[in-house]
Protein backbone atom coordinates (compact mmCIF):
# COMPACT_ATOMS: atom_id res chain seq x y z
CA UNK A 1 0.00 0.00 0.00
CA UNK A 2 1.46 3.42 -1.09
CA UNK A 3 1.75 5.51 1.81
CA UNK A 4 0.06 8.96 1.69
CA UNK A 5 1.69 12.37 2.96
CA UNK A 6 -0.49 13.70 5.60
CA UNK A 7 -2.03 16.91 5.81
CA UNK A 8 -1.85 17.77 8.76
CA UNK A 9 0.75 16.74 11.72
CA UNK A 10 -0.39 14.72 14.60
CA UNK A 11 -0.36 17.79 16.86
CA UNK A 12 -0.44 17.51 20.93
CA UNK A 13 -2.05 19.72 23.51
CA UNK A 14 1.25 20.18 25.99
CA UNK A 15 1.75 22.60 28.93
CA UNK A 16 4.56 24.74 29.19
CA UNK A 17 5.51 27.20 31.71
CA UNK A 18 9.26 29.35 30.91
CA UNK A 19 10.12 30.75 33.14
CA UNK A 20 11.80 29.21 35.95
CA UNK A 21 14.62 29.75 38.40
CA UNK A 22 17.15 27.80 39.80
CA UNK A 23 17.98 28.51 43.92
CA UNK A 24 20.80 26.84 44.19
CA UNK A 25 23.28 24.30 42.74
CA UNK A 26 23.51 20.70 43.96
CA UNK A 27 26.31 21.31 45.66
CA UNK A 28 24.66 24.54 47.82
CA UNK A 29 25.90 27.63 45.79
CA UNK A 30 23.29 30.56 45.41
CA UNK A 31 22.00 31.52 41.93
CA UNK A 32 18.75 33.70 42.38
CA UNK A 33 19.24 34.24 46.19
CA UNK A 34 15.92 35.12 46.89
CA UNK A 35 14.78 31.66 45.69
CA UNK A 36 14.13 28.76 47.62
CA UNK A 37 17.00 25.78 48.11
CA UNK A 38 15.43 23.20 46.69
CA UNK A 39 14.68 24.98 43.52
CA UNK A 40 17.52 22.87 41.84
CA UNK A 41 17.91 21.54 37.96
CA UNK A 42 16.91 18.09 39.06
CA UNK A 43 14.08 19.43 41.46
CA UNK A 44 12.67 21.41 38.83
CA UNK A 45 12.45 18.49 36.26
CA UNK A 46 10.84 16.12 38.85
CA UNK A 47 8.63 18.21 40.14
CA UNK A 48 7.08 18.97 36.57
CA UNK A 49 7.43 15.47 35.55
CA UNK A 50 5.90 13.54 38.88
CA UNK A 51 3.57 16.55 40.56
CA UNK A 52 2.86 19.48 37.81
CA UNK A 53 1.79 17.79 34.90
CA UNK A 54 3.79 20.30 32.73
CA UNK A 55 5.40 18.95 30.01
CA UNK A 56 7.48 21.81 28.69
CA UNK A 57 9.82 24.04 31.15
CA UNK A 58 12.11 27.04 30.73
CA UNK A 59 14.91 27.10 33.00
CA UNK A 60 15.66 30.39 33.25
CA UNK A 61 19.60 30.34 35.20
CA UNK A 62 20.53 27.78 33.28
CA UNK A 63 23.54 30.07 32.15
CA UNK A 64 24.90 30.25 35.76
CA UNK A 65 28.72 27.78 35.32
CA UNK A 66 27.32 26.22 38.76
CA UNK A 67 24.09 25.10 37.20
CA UNK A 68 25.66 23.90 34.22
CA UNK A 69 27.77 21.80 36.53
CA UNK A 70 24.76 20.20 37.38
CA UNK A 71 23.55 19.69 33.83
CA UNK A 72 26.37 18.07 32.75
CA UNK A 73 26.25 15.87 35.84
CA UNK A 74 22.95 14.79 34.95
CA UNK A 75 23.75 14.26 31.28
CA UNK A 76 26.80 12.49 31.77
CA UNK A 77 25.22 9.98 34.24
CA UNK A 78 22.21 9.61 31.93
CA UNK A 79 19.38 10.64 33.79
CA UNK A 80 18.61 13.53 31.15
CA UNK A 81 19.27 13.44 27.54
CA UNK A 82 19.40 16.16 25.33
CA UNK A 83 17.08 16.09 22.28
CA UNK A 84 18.38 16.26 18.97
CA UNK A 85 15.65 18.98 18.34
CA UNK A 86 16.59 20.99 21.13
CA UNK A 87 16.29 20.51 25.26
CA UNK A 88 17.07 18.58 27.82
CA UNK A 89 14.89 15.16 28.32
CA UNK A 90 14.04 14.21 31.63
CA UNK A 91 11.33 11.81 32.02
CA UNK A 92 8.38 13.04 29.80
CA UNK A 93 9.31 16.16 30.52
CA UNK A 94 11.40 18.55 27.94
CA UNK A 95 13.60 21.23 29.92
CA UNK A 96 14.74 24.81 27.94
CA UNK A 97 18.15 26.00 29.01
CA UNK A 98 17.55 29.94 29.73
CA UNK A 99 18.50 33.24 30.71
CA UNK A 100 17.01 35.93 33.00
CA UNK A 101 18.98 39.28 31.86
CA UNK A 102 18.70 42.42 32.96
CA UNK A 103 20.15 45.18 30.35
CA UNK A 104 19.81 49.03 30.77
CA UNK A 105 20.59 50.69 27.58
CA UNK A 106 21.22 54.69 27.31
CA UNK A 107 18.33 55.97 26.79
CA UNK A 108 16.08 54.01 28.90
CA UNK A 109 14.10 55.07 31.91
CA UNK A 110 14.87 51.76 34.02
CA UNK A 111 16.03 48.47 33.05
CA UNK A 112 14.32 46.07 31.94
CA UNK A 113 14.99 41.81 32.06
CA UNK A 114 14.95 39.77 28.92
CA UNK A 115 14.31 36.16 28.45
CA UNK A 116 16.86 33.93 26.33
CA UNK A 117 16.35 30.29 25.61
CA UNK A 118 19.11 28.28 23.95
CA UNK A 119 19.05 25.79 21.50
CA UNK A 120 21.32 23.60 23.04
CA UNK A 121 23.71 23.10 25.90
CA UNK A 122 26.54 24.14 23.82
CA UNK A 123 24.93 27.21 22.56
CA UNK A 124 24.21 28.07 26.38
CA UNK A 125 27.78 27.40 27.38
CA UNK A 126 29.12 29.78 24.71
CA UNK A 127 26.35 32.39 25.40
CA UNK A 128 27.84 32.27 29.04
CA UNK A 129 31.29 32.52 27.96
CA UNK A 130 30.20 35.75 25.66
CA UNK A 131 28.15 37.19 28.84
CA UNK A 132 30.68 36.91 31.39
CA UNK A 133 32.84 39.52 29.32
CA UNK A 134 30.22 41.75 30.64
CA UNK A 135 29.11 41.02 33.58
CA UNK A 136 30.35 41.42 37.15
CA UNK A 137 28.99 37.77 38.46
CA UNK A 138 27.58 35.28 35.53
CA UNK A 139 27.10 32.63 38.72
CA UNK A 140 23.82 34.81 39.82
CA UNK A 141 20.46 35.27 38.18
CA UNK A 142 18.91 38.40 36.20
CA UNK A 143 22.25 40.28 36.47
CA UNK A 144 22.66 43.06 34.43
CA UNK A 145 24.47 42.97 32.02
CA UNK A 146 26.73 45.96 30.30
CA UNK A 147 25.78 45.82 26.68
CA UNK A 148 22.93 46.97 24.71
CA UNK A 149 19.70 45.52 24.36
CA UNK A 150 19.56 45.05 20.56
CA UNK A 151 23.41 43.74 21.08
CA UNK A 152 22.15 41.15 23.34
CA UNK A 153 19.55 40.37 20.72
CA UNK A 154 21.88 39.59 18.12
CA UNK A 155 24.20 37.08 20.21
CA UNK A 156 20.84 35.30 21.06
CA UNK A 157 19.79 34.84 17.57
CA UNK A 158 23.47 34.38 16.33
CA UNK A 159 23.84 30.83 18.30
CA UNK A 160 19.66 30.18 16.94
CA UNK A 161 18.14 31.40 20.63
CA UNK A 162 14.94 32.84 21.54
CA UNK A 163 14.67 36.55 22.71
CA UNK A 164 11.50 37.09 24.87
CA UNK A 165 11.10 40.19 26.88
CA UNK A 166 9.68 38.94 30.17
CA UNK A 167 6.97 40.49 32.11
CA UNK A 168 6.99 43.40 29.67
CA UNK A 169 4.20 45.72 32.21
CA UNK A 170 5.54 45.55 35.77
CA UNK A 171 6.81 48.66 37.40
CA UNK A 172 10.41 48.43 38.32
CA UNK A 173 12.57 45.66 35.40
CA UNK A 174 10.34 45.67 32.31
CA UNK A 175 10.41 46.57 28.90
CA UNK A 176 7.23 48.34 28.85
CA UNK A 177 6.96 49.06 32.59
CA UNK A 178 10.12 51.05 33.19
CA UNK A 179 12.15 51.12 30.49
CA UNK A 180 10.56 52.57 27.88
CA UNK A 181 7.47 53.46 25.57
CA UNK A 182 8.07 51.94 22.18
CA UNK A 183 9.68 48.96 21.65
CA UNK A 184 11.65 50.10 18.75
CA UNK A 185 13.55 52.49 21.26
CA UNK A 186 15.17 50.32 22.83
CA UNK A 187 15.18 46.88 20.90
CA UNK A 188 15.11 45.70 17.27
CA UNK A 189 11.50 44.80 16.98
CA UNK A 190 12.21 41.99 14.24
CA UNK A 191 14.74 40.06 16.95
CA UNK A 192 11.76 39.18 19.48
CA UNK A 193 10.12 36.40 19.50
CA UNK A 194 7.32 36.98 21.54
CA UNK A 195 6.52 38.70 24.76
CA UNK A 196 5.74 37.42 27.91
CA UNK A 197 2.80 39.45 29.84
CA UNK A 198 3.19 39.13 33.75
CA UNK A 199 1.49 37.90 36.43
CA UNK A 200 -0.63 41.65 36.55
CA UNK A 201 -2.02 41.75 33.17
CA UNK A 202 -4.05 39.30 30.61
CA UNK A 203 -3.78 39.55 26.41
CA UNK A 204 -7.07 41.57 27.01
CA UNK A 205 -4.72 44.43 28.55
CA UNK A 206 -1.91 44.24 26.55
CA UNK A 207 -4.62 44.38 23.11
CA UNK A 208 -4.15 48.23 24.05
CA UNK A 209 -0.63 48.41 23.06
CA UNK A 210 -0.21 48.75 18.83
CA UNK A 211 3.19 47.54 18.87
CA UNK A 212 2.75 44.20 20.63
CA UNK A 213 0.17 43.12 18.08
CA UNK A 214 2.37 41.26 15.76
CA UNK A 215 4.10 38.96 18.89
CA UNK A 216 2.53 36.04 20.44
CA UNK A 217 1.80 36.23 24.58
CA UNK A 218 3.49 33.85 27.21
CA UNK A 219 2.20 33.38 30.18
CA UNK A 220 4.93 31.88 32.20
CA UNK A 221 5.02 31.41 36.35
CA UNK A 222 8.36 33.55 37.23
CA UNK A 223 8.59 30.58 40.14
CA UNK A 224 11.00 31.40 42.91
CA UNK A 225 9.70 28.21 44.82
CA UNK A 226 8.52 24.14 43.87
CA UNK A 227 5.19 25.08 44.85
CA UNK A 228 4.63 27.95 42.57
CA UNK A 229 5.37 26.18 39.57
CA UNK A 230 2.88 26.34 37.31
CA UNK A 231 1.40 29.30 38.61
CA UNK A 232 0.96 30.30 35.27
CA UNK A 233 1.37 28.72 31.96
CA UNK A 234 0.46 28.02 28.77
CA UNK A 235 -1.18 25.87 26.33
CA UNK A 236 0.80 24.73 23.19
CA UNK A 237 0.18 22.57 20.22
CA UNK A 238 3.35 20.87 19.44
CA UNK A 239 4.45 17.54 17.98
CA UNK A 240 6.20 16.88 21.16
CA UNK A 241 8.06 19.57 23.89
CA UNK A 242 11.07 20.50 22.27
CA UNK A 243 12.78 23.81 21.05
CA UNK A 244 12.41 23.73 17.65
CA UNK A 245 8.46 22.84 18.07
CA UNK A 246 8.60 25.53 20.64
CA UNK A 247 9.80 27.92 17.94
CA UNK A 248 7.45 26.68 14.97
CA UNK A 249 4.96 27.12 17.79
CA UNK A 250 5.75 30.94 18.05
CA UNK A 251 5.97 31.12 14.71
CA UNK A 252 2.71 29.52 14.33
CA UNK A 253 4.44 27.53 11.71
CA UNK A 254 2.62 24.28 9.96
CA UNK A 255 -0.41 24.20 12.61
CA UNK A 256 1.65 24.61 15.66
CA UNK A 257 0.78 27.32 17.92
CA UNK A 258 -0.71 29.06 21.45
CA UNK A 259 -4.13 27.27 22.44
CA UNK A 260 -4.51 29.01 25.22
CA UNK A 261 -2.62 31.13 28.04
CA UNK A 262 -3.76 30.40 31.39
CA UNK A 263 -2.90 32.85 33.83
CA UNK A 264 -3.88 34.72 37.32
CA UNK A 265 -6.55 36.65 36.87
CA UNK A 266 -4.70 40.53 36.71
CA UNK A 267 -6.58 41.65 39.96
CA UNK A 268 -4.82 38.46 41.67
CA UNK A 269 -1.40 40.26 40.43
CA UNK A 270 1.22 42.21 42.46
CA UNK A 271 0.80 45.27 40.73
CA UNK A 272 -2.25 45.10 39.02
CA UNK A 273 -3.43 49.06 40.40
CA UNK A 274 -1.10 51.75 41.75
CA UNK A 275 -0.96 51.52 45.24
CA UNK A 276 -0.14 54.31 47.79
CA UNK A 277 2.81 52.92 50.44
CA UNK A 278 1.98 55.71 52.60
CA UNK A 279 -1.19 54.62 53.12
CA UNK A 280 -2.25 51.80 51.67
CA UNK A 281 -4.87 52.77 49.28
CA UNK A 282 -5.38 51.48 46.03
CA UNK A 283 -5.16 54.32 43.85
CA UNK A 284 -7.62 53.82 40.23
CA UNK A 285 -6.81 55.68 37.35
CA UNK A 286 -4.74 58.86 36.72
CA UNK A 287 -2.93 58.87 40.15
CA UNK A 288 0.05 56.99 38.79
CA UNK A 289 2.16 60.35 38.67
CA UNK A 290 0.73 62.38 40.95
CA UNK A 291 -0.10 62.32 44.84
CA UNK A 292 -2.67 59.94 46.64
CA UNK A 293 -6.09 61.04 46.47
CA UNK A 294 -6.36 59.97 49.98
CA UNK A 295 -3.60 60.65 51.91
CA UNK A 296 -1.79 63.66 49.68
CA UNK A 297 1.44 61.81 49.50
CA UNK A 298 3.90 61.07 46.79
CA UNK A 299 4.89 57.27 47.31
CA UNK A 300 2.47 55.50 44.77
CA UNK A 301 4.11 52.35 43.39
CA UNK A 302 2.30 52.71 39.99
CA UNK A 303 0.24 49.64 38.48
CA UNK A 304 0.66 47.94 35.76
CA UNK A 305 -3.26 48.77 34.25
CA UNK A 306 -2.35 52.28 34.88
CA UNK A 307 0.61 51.93 32.70
CA UNK A 308 -1.40 50.27 30.02
CA UNK A 309 -3.89 53.16 30.00
CA UNK A 310 -1.17 55.32 29.89
CA UNK A 311 0.29 53.81 26.70
CA UNK A 312 -2.54 53.24 25.35
CA UNK A 313 -3.08 57.26 24.98
CA UNK A 314 0.03 58.12 24.11
CA UNK A 315 -0.45 55.38 21.16
CA UNK A 316 -3.80 57.21 20.12
CA UNK A 317 -5.23 53.87 20.05
CA UNK A 318 -8.86 54.10 21.51
CA UNK A 319 -10.11 50.50 21.92
CA UNK A 320 -8.00 47.16 22.45
CA UNK A 321 -7.32 45.34 19.08
CA UNK A 322 -10.35 43.12 18.10
CA UNK A 323 -7.48 40.81 16.15
CA UNK A 324 -7.76 36.44 17.22
CA UNK A 325 -5.58 35.86 19.96
CA UNK A 326 -5.38 32.51 22.01
CA UNK A 327 -8.34 32.32 24.95
CA UNK A 328 -6.89 33.25 27.89
CA UNK A 329 -8.17 31.82 31.30
CA UNK A 330 -8.05 33.04 34.57
CA UNK A 331 -6.54 30.19 36.53
CA UNK A 332 -6.66 30.42 40.38
CA UNK A 333 -3.45 28.05 41.18
CA UNK A 334 -3.95 25.19 43.94
CA UNK A 335 -1.39 27.50 45.71
CA UNK A 336 -3.62 30.34 45.99
CA UNK A 337 -6.69 28.55 47.03
CA UNK A 338 -7.88 29.33 50.69
CA UNK A 339 -7.75 26.21 52.54
CA UNK A 340 -5.91 23.85 50.53
CA UNK A 341 -2.45 22.89 52.45
CA UNK A 342 0.42 20.61 51.67
CA UNK A 343 -1.09 17.79 53.15
CA UNK A 344 -4.04 18.12 51.85
CA UNK A 345 -2.32 18.95 47.99
CA UNK A 346 -0.11 15.63 48.74
CA UNK A 347 -3.27 13.64 48.99
CA UNK A 348 -4.93 15.17 45.82
CA UNK A 349 -2.02 14.57 43.92
CA UNK A 350 -2.03 10.57 45.00
CA UNK A 351 -4.99 10.32 44.43
CA UNK A 352 -5.72 12.36 41.00
CA UNK A 353 -2.03 12.40 39.79
CA UNK A 354 -0.72 15.89 38.66
CA UNK A 355 -2.34 19.52 38.80
CA UNK A 356 -3.14 20.21 35.39
CA UNK A 357 -5.10 16.86 36.05
CA UNK A 358 -6.62 18.36 39.26
CA UNK A 359 -7.14 21.88 37.59
CA UNK A 360 -8.26 20.75 34.51
CA UNK A 361 -10.07 17.41 34.17
CA UNK A 362 -11.17 16.30 37.35
CA UNK A 363 -14.98 16.57 37.72
CA UNK A 364 -16.54 18.55 40.80
CA UNK A 365 -17.76 14.69 42.37
CA UNK A 366 -14.55 13.37 42.52
CA UNK A 367 -13.19 16.68 43.53
CA UNK A 368 -15.68 16.85 46.32
CA UNK A 369 -15.42 13.40 47.50
CA UNK A 370 -11.46 14.06 48.38
CA UNK A 371 -11.51 17.35 49.30
CA UNK A 372 -15.12 18.87 50.19
CA UNK A 373 -17.50 20.88 48.15
CA UNK A 374 -16.28 24.02 48.95
CA UNK A 375 -12.96 23.91 47.51
CA UNK A 376 -14.04 21.38 44.50
CA UNK A 377 -16.55 24.18 43.86
CA UNK A 378 -13.72 26.87 43.79
CA UNK A 379 -11.63 24.49 41.79
CA UNK A 380 -14.98 24.05 39.23
CA UNK A 381 -15.73 27.63 39.79
CA UNK A 382 -12.54 28.44 38.96
CA UNK A 383 -12.45 26.66 35.61
CA UNK A 384 -15.67 29.01 34.28
CA UNK A 385 -14.33 32.19 36.02
CA UNK A 386 -17.11 32.12 38.50
CA UNK A 387 -14.74 33.13 41.05
CA UNK A 388 -14.82 36.80 43.08
CA UNK A 389 -11.46 38.37 43.53
CA UNK A 390 -9.65 41.32 45.16
CA UNK A 391 -7.43 43.03 43.66
CA UNK A 392 -3.17 43.50 44.57
CA UNK A 393 -1.17 46.62 44.22
CA UNK A 394 1.91 47.85 45.53
CA UNK A 395 3.18 44.06 45.88
CA UNK A 396 0.60 42.42 47.44
CA UNK A 397 -1.10 39.81 45.79
CA UNK A 398 -4.87 40.03 45.49
CA UNK A 399 -7.27 37.71 47.53
CA UNK A 400 -9.80 35.12 46.75
CA UNK A 401 -12.34 36.17 49.17
CA UNK A 402 -15.47 35.21 47.66
CA UNK A 403 -16.66 31.12 47.13
CA UNK A 404 -19.84 30.54 45.08
CA UNK A 405 -21.49 27.63 45.52
CA UNK A 406 -21.97 25.14 42.71
CA UNK A 407 -25.39 25.35 40.78
ZN1 LIG B 1 12.39 39.47 35.99
ZN1 LIG C 1 12.34 35.93 36.61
Amino acid sequence: MKRREQQTPDLKKVYADLHLHIGRTDSGLPVKISGSRDLTFRNIAHEAAERKGISLIGVIDAHSPGVQQDIAALLDSGEMSELAAGGIRYRNVTLLPGAEIEVRDQGMAGPAHYLCYMPSFDAMQSFTAWMSGYMKNVQLSSQRIYVTGRHLQEETRKRGGLFIPAHIFTPHKSLLGSAATRIGDVLDPELIDAVELGLSADSAMAGWIPDLDRYPFLTNSDAHSLRKIGREYNALHMMEPSFEELKMVLEGRDGRGIAANYGLNPLLGKYHRTYCKACGALANGTAVHGNCPDCGSGKLVGGVMDRIERLALESGREKPSEAARPSYMYQIPLDFMPGLGPKLLDRLLGRFGTEMNILHEVPYELLAGEAGSQLASLICGAREGKVALQSGGGGTYGKVNVIQEEV
